[in-house]
């Protein structure tokens, strides 16, 4: 096990506490669950219906974590109940395909048993006592209004995604309407149902470092609770802390990008402590660099038969790409400077929530001249575009013919996309190398005896904003979060049985 304690706080890994060093009668368990989120819930719940003692340590004063500000999205498919009563065809292989296709590094066994169990996921989510609504949103934007049960929330119908996969809509969004805070209902179910399933849960107790056990491996944790403090023996530790977004030295440290001109999305303890915590007993970390940063340019989804330029006057995105796709390629351009232009045509509404108008502008070298882009770069750009849009096709980008449309009459009107200026926000995607079953894993591939991971503290299908589907968090941390409880309940129940 590492301990070092010379780092600078935000970034110190707490020393393990040896496990020959406590009291005989330290309380014991067979499963210790850190943080009450998404996958923290899901992971208790397995774990004690599978038969092991669980304690839950909840650092907050409720349960609930960055999950519970969550809007609501899951991304499930391979023909899910919602899928089927909308007419929406789709198939394991195809998700698992999509997935492949979309992710910088695929696991490729962790896509396919994700996709393989989405079906019987989406089962296990609904029984804890809701329903997706059996319905459909067809537009763009961010999050269904309302309660619609299904939506595009990625890239499938982006090229070249849809030739490699047969797309099909897979963000799942539970029936509350709005934007945000639809998760809570399922975090409050699922508080109910860990309560039924006999596991304790201690709020206002924070995991504040590992015990590590005599043969390497980690048997427990030390926690805090305001003043007080004390220690908790497990056959299993699993970790389900949340990202880091809000600790600006780690920030600093993997992705720097998150620390400027946006908004952190996250709450207090996402502070990446967990991560910590595993890397104090060896565990390698994954996509530490890559996060989620997005400006959503819809809705009104009529302004995504627009066409993006940077401050050279060229495209470089497909427009009706997943708006983190399209900010993570705005990111990228000179000066991190882009911006949206729509024909009079397409402007029936002038104002966007996030993305402020710029200008509307009668000629395009007035354009050209206003935006300070080479004189007769948007006259190329655009004469083009708007030849191809007329016959219905993009050849640089690949645009669906759904979103093309000529954008040859003016006013035309800009909105701008740069960073600083449309209002960004981000949290991380990295985390806690793990195994198919949770188990947090050395940079040799090994497993670490008693050490597991799930949700934003690790690492699974979520890898970058180039490839991210909305629903991604959410669905994995509770599938990965229960995989991670059964295995944790089935180590537990081997270390019993040798000891009895
Ligand atoms: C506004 C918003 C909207 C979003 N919408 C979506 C969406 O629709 N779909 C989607 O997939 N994702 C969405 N996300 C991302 C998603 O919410 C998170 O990635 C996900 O909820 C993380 O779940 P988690 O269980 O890993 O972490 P959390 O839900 O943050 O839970 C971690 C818990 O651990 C606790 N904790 C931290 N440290 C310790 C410790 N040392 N000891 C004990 N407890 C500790 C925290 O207090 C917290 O309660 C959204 C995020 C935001 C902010």
């Amino acid at each position: 096990m590492q301990a070092s304690t010379r780092l600078p706080p935000g970034l110190a890994i707490p020393a393990p506490v040896p496990a020959e060093t406590l009291p005989p009668d330290t309380e014991s368990y067979d499963v210790i669950v850190a943080g009450f989120g998404i996958a923290g819930g899901c992971a208790a719940l397995e774990a004690a219906r599978a038969g092991a003692r669980v304690l839950v340590l909840e650092r907050a004063a409720s349960h609930g974590g960055t999950s519970s500000l969550s809007g609501g999205h899951f991304y499930l498919g391979g023909g899910t109940a919602v899928q089927q009563a909308t007419g929406h065809q789709d198939t394991p292989e195809e998700m698992a395909a999509y997935l492949i296709a979309t992710s910088k590094q695929p696991d490729e066994a962790k896509i396919r048993a994700y996709a393989r169990g989405s079906v019987e996921h989406f089962g296990w989510l609904e029984a804890l006592g809701f329903q997706f609504e059996r319905s459909y949103f067809p537009g763009k934007a961010v999050i269904q209004p309302g309660t619609e049960g299904l939506m595009y929330t990625g890239n499938e119908k982006v090229w070249p995604f849809r030739e490699q996969a047969r797309p099909a809509p897979r963000g799942h969004k539970v029936p509350v309407p709005g934007d945000t805070g639809g998760t809570r209902m399922v975090m409050d179910l699922l508080r109910e149902r860990v309560a039924e399933a006999g596991a304790e849960v201690r709020l206002e107790t924070g995991a504040v470092a590992l015990i590590a056990g005599q043969s390497g491996g980690v048997a427990g944790v030390a926690w805090k609770s305001f003043g007080a403090t004390g220690h908790a023996r497990s056959a299993a530790v699993i970790l389900a802390t949340g990202g880091f977004v809000m600790n600006p030295a780690m920030v600093e440290r993997f992705t720097p990008a998150l620390g400027s001109r946006l908004i952190a999305l996250g709450t207090t303890y996402d502070d990446g402590l967990g991560i910590r915590l595993a890397q104090s007993a060896g565990a390698a970390l994954d996509h530490m660099d890559e996060p989620f940063i997005t400006a959503p340019f819809y809705p009104p989804s009529s302004l995504v038969t627009g066409l993006i330029v940077n401050k050279l006057g060229q495209r470089f995105v497909a427009e009706d790409s997943y708006h983190s796709r399209t900010a993570y390629h705005v990111l990228r351009q000179p000066g991190a400077t882009a911006y949206l232009i729509v024909g009079s045509a397409h402007m029936a509404e002038q104002q966007m929530p996030l993305v402020p108008l710029k200008d509307g502008y009668d000629s395009i070298a007035e354009m050209e001249d206003g935006l300070g882009v080479p004189p007769g770069s948007l006259t190329a750009t655009m004469s083009r575009y708007n030849a191809r849009a007329a016959g219905g096709e993009d050849p640089d980008f690949g645009k669906h013919p759904d979103w093309l449309a000529p954008q040859d009459a003016g006013p035309w009107g800009v909105f701008d996309l740069s960073l600083g200026v449309a209002l960004y926000a981000g949290f991380t995607l990295g985390g806690i190398r793990t195994s198919i079953d949770g188990e947090a894993l050395r940079a040799d591939g090994s497993a670490i005896a008693g050490l597991y991971a799930a949700g934003a503290c690790a690492s699974n299908i979520a890898q970058d904003g180039n490839g991210y589907c909305s629903g991604t968090q959410l669905g994995e941390g509770s599938f990965f979060g229960r995989r991670a409880g059964r295995h944790a309940a089935r180590a537990a129940a081997g270390v019993r049985h040798r000891d009895e």
